[in-house]
Order: structure tokens, then C-alpha cells, then sequence
């Protein structure tokens, strides 16, 4: 809602959830093929917009405009995939089982019809750190969307001019395309969150952003008389281990490659690998300190500073900790890249002060004598967006460390890498981009790629029903020529 002043009252917050409840029953009714066509309607309005748009996000976030450039390119894209994947119906997930007097349970089977259908209007926290691809219309807007449902942001206040063009993009482009205009809309304020959060029309909500401020959301969500599922991304340090003989054989490159991830986007990036395990006395130390780093550049908002300053300074002040890497500018604004240097015994004597997040270009280097001690660090840890192995394949003793991990990070983290860094998180099929708590509030999702749709999907079944009031996509003779899964 492009007209609506940035401190709306709770009632325009009501007003707004009333319209995109209506928005939501219609968009529900859609046929697939309209609704993909409505989506790459709004990705190309949004390529039309790109020059405005990218002028106000460099103003309120202070992010480089390539940087920009290049999300807003993500973000279309990501629009246009999942209006791909929503045309051919594959994601009703349709299942038909015929009735079956044999059926091995010792009752019968009845005809049996399941499909998934939209979960209603959603409510979607924007992000600070990608004030286009996890915002207005971002991966969460996108996947409601996808899935069948209208979409109310909560703006986050670091970037409300270019919530409100954002909005304003897709409403005109929605309506071009013969969709309601207030398919998705724009709420201000804190309190107006919550009040939209509490509101029985809201089924659903998405949220990225600090661990207290998604905890106290999900708490309110479960807390409704009507509990709705809440997919929070919340924090990560995103462990990456370091095996013995690559530190040996490839310190130049793994310093080069950490510190790149660590400072690009300013270290603003929820995969950040804000925790490095090196053997102690290895080269990459060395590397660490001699590698380029990027000038310093401002963070997104005076509240992200801070808490960079906060907490690059709590970690400095304990007493198992030194610095590795600091100029006179890192507690500075814009602030220089840090890197602090710690013990594997220190880290496992209090990991909850020392295994903490850091949201701007720093990291933690914890050096190891015995890399048989690298997996009971692993269990020591919360859970994980992201844990990343950096081994030689070709050396037994590298190759042992991963296998003695993988299983213990299997456990702890959303996506696990192999010689690669985590931040740059690709839209695909296969993405997974969640994690057990603290990492989400919901382990089984993802919020990245195509298999994020389903968050906003409830499953039905319809059991002995006559065809004529079956939605299409169940039907006997597939005139949808959706994807089914026939048994009997
Ligand atoms: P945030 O403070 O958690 O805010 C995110 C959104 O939630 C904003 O819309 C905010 O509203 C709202 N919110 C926060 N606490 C709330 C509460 N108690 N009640 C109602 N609404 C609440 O996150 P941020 O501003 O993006 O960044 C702060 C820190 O979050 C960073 O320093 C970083 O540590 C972490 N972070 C993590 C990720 C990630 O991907 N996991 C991404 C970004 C940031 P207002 O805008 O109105 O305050």
C-alpha cells in the first residue's frame, strides 16, 4: 500500500489484513497458469523499476549499488523460477489412492484424494541485510505467492521508502495482469507487526532477522488462540573446519577465500562463516593476517553498529581471547575487518560466550592441536544454517577428520559444504537454507528455493467424494495434467 503513512495506525494495519484476506481468497481460486502468469508480470515491472528502485535502497541501506543491481536480478529470477515450478502443478503433490477391499490393514482402503492447498494470507517480517531478496518482494513474498496466498509485510524500518516502491511496483503490475492490487501489502512499526501477527485472518508468518526479535515474534504466534506456524530465520555462526593437511597445502587460498565471505556485503550475510578451526601454527594463520581485505564501508543502520561494536568488544574482552587481524578502525564507523584468535580448549571451556554471531566483517579463529577434538566442538554447537569442511581429498588424514564430522553436522546444519565458502546462497531446486534452532524455528523447511513453497501449503484429503465436487487437479482423467500419484 503505497499510500499509507509510515506510522499507520493499528487500525489501517486492520484494514490492510481485511484486504489482503479478500486479495487471498481470490488468489487461492486462480487457476496455476494465471498465477505464474501474474508473477512474471510483477518480475518484469520490478526490471522496469530497477533504476529507481536501486537509487532509494542505496539510500536507506548504504549497500553499493552493483550489490543492489545484483540482488534485485536474484530477486526477478527468483520470481520467474517459482512461476515455473508452480505451471506444471507438481507441487500439489497429489496423491490418489483407490479404494481397495484388499487393503493389508484389515479394513479396507477407501478412496482416498490428498493435495495441498494454499495455507491463507501470510505475513512476512522483511529483512534488513537484503532490502530486495528476503523483503516486499522477496523469497518469502514470492513462495506465499507461489503457494496461492496474499502476502502483508511488515516493513522492516531500515529500509520503509523502498517497502512502500516495492509495493507500489507489484500492486500496479498485480492489477495489469488481472490480479487484485492488494495482493501483497505493506504495514509500518514495530507494534503494527505484532498486531498483524495476532490477527485470526493471519495463517501463517515468516521472519529473518536477530534471535530475540524472531523468538519474542514466534512466541506470539504460538501463543494466538489459533497457534499458526512461524518459519523464523534467526542466527548462525556457520562453523567451517579446517583439516590439517589443506591448511598445509593451501593457506594462501583459504585465507583469501574466508576472509572474502567474511567481508563481503560487509559481513552483513546470515551464512557468514563467523567461526574458522585451524590447526595452531599453520600457515593459514599467517595468510590470515597478510591477505587483502576490502576498505572499510558503513554497515546498514546506526542499530547494526552498534550491536557489531557490542559485540566484536564482548568477544575482545575475554580473557581467552587476543586479536589476529584488527586496524585502528575496527570498532571505527564504517568499521575495519577484525579477526580475533582463540584456543579449541577455550572455545570448548564456554562455548555460549565464544560461539556467538556477529553480524558485520569479523571472525573468530580458534586454533586446534588435535583435530580428533574437532567433533566434540561439533556437538557442543547450537544449531546451524551452514557448516563447511575444508579437507584434501586426497589425504587419509583429512578424509577421516570428514568422516569423524559429517554425521555430527548432519545433525547441527541446514547445508554442509566441501571446499567452498557459505555465503552466496544460490536459488535452486536442491537449495536447503534453514537449520535446527537457533538457525530456524522450523528445521524441517527451507527459505530458499523452490521446496520453500510448501511452507505455505496445508495439505487435504478428500475421502469418497463424488468427481463433480473434486477440485480438478484430483479428478480421474487429469484434465489439469497435473503431476498424480496413482496406487490401485
Ligand atoms: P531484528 O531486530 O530482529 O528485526 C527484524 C524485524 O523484526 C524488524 O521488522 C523488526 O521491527 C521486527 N522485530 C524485532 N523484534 C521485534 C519484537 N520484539 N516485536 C516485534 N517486532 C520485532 O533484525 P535486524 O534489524 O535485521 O538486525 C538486527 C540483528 O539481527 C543483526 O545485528 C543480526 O545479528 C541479526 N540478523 C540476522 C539475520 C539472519 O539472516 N538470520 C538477518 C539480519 C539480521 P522494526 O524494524 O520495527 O524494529
Amino acid at each position: 500500500m503505497t499510500d499509507a503513512p509510515s506510522d499507520a495506525p493499528a487500525a489501517t494495519t486492520q484494514e490492510a489484513v481485511a484486504a489482503v484476506s479478500a486479495a487471498s481468497r481470490a488468489w487461492a481460486a486462480s487457476s496455476y497458469a494465471d498465477r505464474a502468469h501474474v508473477i512474471r508480470t510483477i518480475a518484469d515491472a520490478l526490471d522496469t523499476a530497477a533504476a529507481d528502485l536501486i537509487t532509494t535502497a542505496h539510500e536507506e541501506t548504504r549497500l553499493p549499488e552493483t550489490r543492489l543491481a545484483g540482488e534485485l536480478r536474484r530477486t526477478t529470477f527468483q520470481l520467474r523460477l517459482f512461476a515455473d515450478v508452480i505451471e506444471d502443478g507438481a507441487f500439489l503433490d497429489v496423491r490418489i489412492d483407490r479404494p481397495d477391499t484388499e487393503w493389508p490393514m484389515g479394513a479396507p482402503r477407501p478412496d482416498l484424494r490428498r493435495m495441498l492447498v494454499p495455507i491463507g494470507p501470510v505475513l512476512v517480517f522483511a529483512a534488513s541485510n537484503f532490502p530486495f531478496a528476503f523483503s516486499v518482494a522477496g523469497g518469502d513474498t514470492a513462495a506465499a505467492l507461489a503457494a496461492g496466498n496474499a502476502v502483508l509485510v511488515k516493513a522492516h524500518s531500515g529500509h520503509p521508502r523502498l517497502s512502500d516502491a516495492t509495493a507500489a511496483v507489484i500492486s500496479s503490475a498485480a492489477r495489469a495482469a488481472g490480479a487484485p492490487g492488494d495482493l501483497v501489502r505493506v504495514i509500518h512499526g514495530t507494534d503494527n507487526g505484532v498486531t498483524a501477527l495476532r490477527d485470526p485472518a493471519i495463517k501463517a508468518a515468516s521472519f529473518t532477522g536477530s534471535i530475540a526479535g524472531g523468538r519474542a515474534l514466534f512466541d506470539i504466534a504460538n501463543a494466538r488462540p489459533e497457534p499458526i506456524p512461524f518459519y523464523g530465520e534467526l542466527g548462525s555462526v556457520n562453523p567451517a573446519f579446517v583439516a590439517p593437511a589443506a591448511a598445509s597445502h593451501r593457506a594462501d587460498e583459504i585465507a583469501g577465500g574466508y576472509l572474502g565471505s567474511i567481508t563481503g556485503s560487509r559481513g552483513q550475510l546470515c551464512t557468514k562463516p563467523g567461526v574458522l578451526l585451524v590447526p595452531a601454527g599453520s600457515p593459514v594463520l599467517d595468510a590470515l593476517c597478510d591477505a587483502e581485505v576490502p576498505d572499510p564501508a558503513p554497515l546498514l543502520n546506526d542499530r547494526i553498529q552498534e550491536g557489531f561494536v557490542k559485540g566484536v568488544t564482548s568477544l575482545s574482552a575475554h580473557h581467552g581471547v587476543s586479536v589476529l587481524r584488527a586496524g585502528s578502525d575496527s570498532l571505527a564507523d564504517p568499521p575495519g575487518t577484525t579477526l580475533l584468535l582463540t584456543t579449541l580448549d577455550e572455545v570448548l571451556a564456554d562455548p555460549n560466550t565464544l560461539v556467538t554471531e556477529v553480524f558485520g566483517p569479523a571472525g573468530l579463529v580458534v586454533s586446534y592441536t588435535n583435530p580428533a577434538d574437532l567433533p566434540e566442538l561439533a556437538r557442543a554447537m547450537d544449531g546451524q544454517l551452514t557448516a563447511t569442511i575444508v579437507a584434501d581429498e586426497d589425504a587419509a588424514s583429512d578424509i577421516a577428520l570428514a568422516r569423524a564430522l559429517v554425521p555430527i553436522l548432519t545433525e547441527k546444519a541446514g547445508r554442509l559444504l566441501w571446499n567452498q565458502w557459505p555465503t552466496g546462497v544460490s536459488v535452486t531446486y536442491a537449495q536447503q537454507h534453514g537449520g535446527p534452532y537457533p538457525a530456524t524455528t522450523a528445521p524441517t523447511t527451507t527459505a530458499v528455493g523452490t521446496a520453500s513453497i510448501t511452507r505455505f501449503l496445508r495439505p487435504v484429503a478428500f475421502q469418497n467424494f463424488p468427481a463433480s465436487l473434486l477440485p480438478d487437479a484430483l479428478r480421474d482423467g487429469n484434465p489439469l495434467g497435473v503431476p498424480q500419484r496413482i496406487d490401485g
